[in-house]
């Protein structure tokens, strides 16, 4: 059965809810049966499921396990696994475009669905699409089957820990946490500050560095990513988690010590993240979408607050001031200019892009994460004092739109660092003495 007549059942068995506009098009936008089909499935999901429960994880500061629950028996915790191994065998861009809508409801949602999404868009499409030797890749596609019937069958929920709180995230040195070869696997040691899921994963993807022994240098090149089970000896996860917005992603610190992993936890054979990493740069943007969500969340609020139709507010129409109209406008075109750039970039992703094309990509990385944030603190100044208290979900987006901006590798100031010095070097040139 293909994954589009799947999800059609699906889509018949659900109640009948009233889902909204997508935020693409269809038929404006180009998009693909599955492309339509995966979206539609995520606002049936969003608006009767994920809107409602978004305010208890907020306040709580709780993970989604009920949003996860439903992804799993809607199919969507396999969105990018192959479809012969019983996932959708969604690309990058499809995968994008079907996330950007559960941001819409929630994004803590979003973005965990994301770090979960991310082990098997590494491992699947995008690998898929790099050139490596015949028996590496037959070693991929044997290490990764296990990582997909776990999903499959057991709805099992994968978490990518890759910061530490120095430079490795950003991708300028090799990871502290390291992996010391040992007869049968290895012994991981090290810190993941940040770890979206932690205390709720099944498996850490995590990244680090290979050492055959103990005094090895460590080297970006050695970059390894394994999936530590999440009860192995040695695993614990840490500290508080009590911050501004995206407060169900339930970041927290991840410590492993003396953690052994056998040879079937490695997410890919050795080498290999390195050369995704570098050849596949459009990988990096794939925590925008839950971000681009609610950009849109936060535009169509204000619509409908200034209308007076937004539910559980007085039906008290503010549209006909010509301030009000303005701020609409201006947030409307920002709204316009950042699903545009997306879109394009999204559309555009392909190994070893050109260097237009990733100055396009930073841009448009930049412009979803500043945008979400400046669009919905328009949407806050528009509406007015009664919009922003704590019954309506505005005040949220707008927590939750702040915490973009600051995500490894592609930070807004990293973006910034990296356009403007492709945009004036030529490759090898320099300006040192
Ligand atoms: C809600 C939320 C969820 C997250 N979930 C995850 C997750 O699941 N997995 C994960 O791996 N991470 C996650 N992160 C972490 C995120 O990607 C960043 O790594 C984290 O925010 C960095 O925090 P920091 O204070 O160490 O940042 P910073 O101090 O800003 O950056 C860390 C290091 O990066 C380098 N750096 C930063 N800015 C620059 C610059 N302009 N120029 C050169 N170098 C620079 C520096 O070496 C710096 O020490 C999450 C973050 C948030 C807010």
């Amino acid at each position: 059965m293909t994954s589009f007549v799947i999800l059609l059942k699906n889509k018949l068995a659900m109640t009948d809810i009233q889902t909204d506009q997508p935020i693409f098009d269809a038929e404006q936008w180009g998009l693909t049966d599955q492309q339509i089909a995966l979206g539609e499935q995520a606002r049936q999901l969003g608006k009767a499921n994920f809107a409602p429960r978004a305010e208890g994880y907020d306040r709580a500061a709780s993970f989604p396990t009920e949003n996860f629950t439903d992804l799993h028996n809607a199919g969507l915790l396999g969105i990018c696994i192959p479809s012969d191994q019983g996932g959708h065998g969604a690309d990058l861009k499809t995968y994008m475009l079907t996330a950007s809508e559960i941001g819409r409801y929630c994004g803590a949602t979003a973005l965990t669905f994301n770090m979960h999404v991310s082990s098997c868009l590494w491992t699947g499409p995008l690998a898929d699409g790099l050139s490596i030797e015949p028996d590496v890749r037959e070693n991929l596609q044997a290490g990764r089957r296990l990582h997909y019937k776990r999903i499959i069958d057991d709805g099992a929920i994968y978490a990518q820990p890759f910061s530490e709180g120095g430079a490795a995230a950003a991708g300028k040195k090799a990871f502290g946490t390291t992996a010391l070869r040992q007869e049968g696997g290895w012994l991981v040691n090290g810190k993941k500050i940040f770890a979206s899921l932690s205390g709720h994963a099944n498996y850490y993807g995590a990244l680090c560095t290979e050492l055959e022994t103990p005094d090895s240098r460590p080297s970006r090149s050695n970059t390894m990513y394994v999936a530590i089970p999440a009860d192995a000896p040695g695993v614990s996860v840490e500290g508080d988690w009590d911050p501004l917005g995206m407060r169900g992603t339930v970041s927290r610190t991840l410590i492993f010590k003396d953690v052994f992993v056998s040879e079937e936890a490695l997410l890919m054979p050795r080498g290999v993240y390195f050369s995704a990493a570098s050849q596949w740069p459009h990988m990096f943007m794939t925590l925008t979408p839950a971000y681009m969500g609610i950009a849109q969340a936060a535009y169509d609020f204000t619509v409908s607050y200034l209308r007076g139709e937004l539910p559980g507010t007085p039906p008290i129409k503010r549209r006909m001031y010509p301030t009000k109209q303005l701020a609409v406008a201006q947030m409307r075109i920002m709204l316009e200019q950042t699903k545009s750039l997306w879109f394009q970039s999204i559309s555009e992703a392909k190994p070893s892009p050109d260097k237009e094309s990733l100055i396009r990509a930073w841009s448009a990385q930049y412009t979803v994460m500043e945008n979400a944030n400046e669009i919905a603190q328009l949407a806050i100044r528009t509406c007015g004092g009664q919009a922003m208290l704590r019954s309506l979900h505005l005040e949220r987006l707008y927590r939750d739109s702040r915490c973009g901006a600051l995500m490894l590798p592609w930070t807004a100031e990293l973006c910034m660092d990296m356009i403007g010095k492709a945009a004036l070097y030529e490759a090898g040139e320099s300006d040192e003495e």
